[in-house]
Order: C-alpha cells, then structure tokens, then sequence
C-alpha cells in the first residue's frame, strides 16, 4: 500500500487547496463558503517520482458548537490512518486555540508532522509564517496554495518524512 499523508487544520486555512496543488488537479472541493469538504477524501499524488496517498480533511461548518472537539477528532483520526500529517495553518492568521489542541495531540500521536504555513502570497507575510514556530512542531514552510509558492520545498519536506 502507498505511504499515507493526512492533510487536518481548521476550516478554510486552505486544505483542500493544498490538496489541489499536491495532486496537480482541481478535484479536491474548494469553497468560499467553508465547510464543503467531505470527510475525508483520498487522492493519490506523485512527487519526485515517489507515489503516496493524501487525504483531504475537514467538511464542517466553522460556526458549529463543539468545532474544537471536531478539529481535535478529525487530529485523532488522522494520525491513526495517516503515515504523515501536513498541519495546515493559515499565517494570515496566526496560531488558535484548537491549533494548539492539534499539536498536543500531533505530539502524543508521534507521527511524523509538516508544518504548512499557508497563504503566504507574497514576501510580506513571511514574518507572519516564522511566528509558527512557536508552535513547537519545528521548521514552518511557508506556501501559497493559491498561486503555489513554496509548495516545493513543503513537498520535499513531506518525502523526508513519509
Ligand atoms: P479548507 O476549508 O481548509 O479546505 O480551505 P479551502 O481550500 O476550501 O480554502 C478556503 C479559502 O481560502 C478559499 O477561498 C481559498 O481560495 C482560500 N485560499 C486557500 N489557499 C490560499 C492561499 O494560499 N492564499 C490565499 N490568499 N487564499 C487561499
Ligand atoms: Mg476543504
């Protein structure tokens, strides 16, 4: 069976995105709206000619009551299916509470964890990105989903580890 990468952070921070520019196509549902992502999706993706297989996360509204119990769940789940987890967090926004919830629970698991620090657009905003390292989890790789920067370097992070 192929290596397994599970994708997790809060709603709209940019997983399925993510998940788009890591697969090469457009099948991963991307809303303004958020919370249109179905449980959990799988896809295979290629990368320096190594296959391995992400799953795409999330699917709930973000103004639901219990949303940290659900993101903290959705953690739970995935490190028990996945050999790897991309932590997704939006730098425009910087580090919340039930981020900090993930990574008690990334760190319990001991799953190997790449830090995805999206939306990073352009230059000005990687300061933002480098406040993650606060999180603990190590090295933050900067990304834009949206127009692809960074997305190299974070998937060569991803091979390291998978
Ligand atoms: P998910 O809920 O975590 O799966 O997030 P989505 O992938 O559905 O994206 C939520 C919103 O964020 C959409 O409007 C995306 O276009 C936007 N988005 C995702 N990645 C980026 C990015 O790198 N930069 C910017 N500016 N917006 C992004
Ligand atoms: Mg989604």
């Amino acid at each position: 069976p192929l290596p397994v990468l599970a994708v997790i952070g809060r709603p709209n921070v940019g997983k399925s995105t993510l998940v788009n520019r890591i697969i090469g196509r457009r099948e991963a549902v991307v809303e303004d709206v958020p919370g249109v992502t179905r449980d959990r999706v799988a896809y295979e993706a290629t990368w320096n000619g190594r296959t391995f297989t992400v799953v795409d996360t999330g699917g709930w509204d973000p103004d639901a009551r219990g949303l940290a119990e659900r993101i903290a769940a959705q953690a739970e789940i995935a490190v028990q299916v996945a050999d790897a987890v991309l932590f997704v967090v939006d730098a425009t926004i910087g580090i919340t509470d039930s981020d900090e919830a993930v990574v008690k629970i990334l760190r319990a698991a001991g799953k190997p964890v790449v830090l995805a620090a999206n939306k990073v657009d352009d230059q000005r905003t990687e300061a933002e990105a480098a406040s993650l390292w606060n999180l603990g989890l190590g090295e933050p790789f900067p990304v834009s989903a949206l127009h692809g920067r960074g997305s190299g370097d974070m998937l060569d992070a991803i091979l390291g580890v998978l």
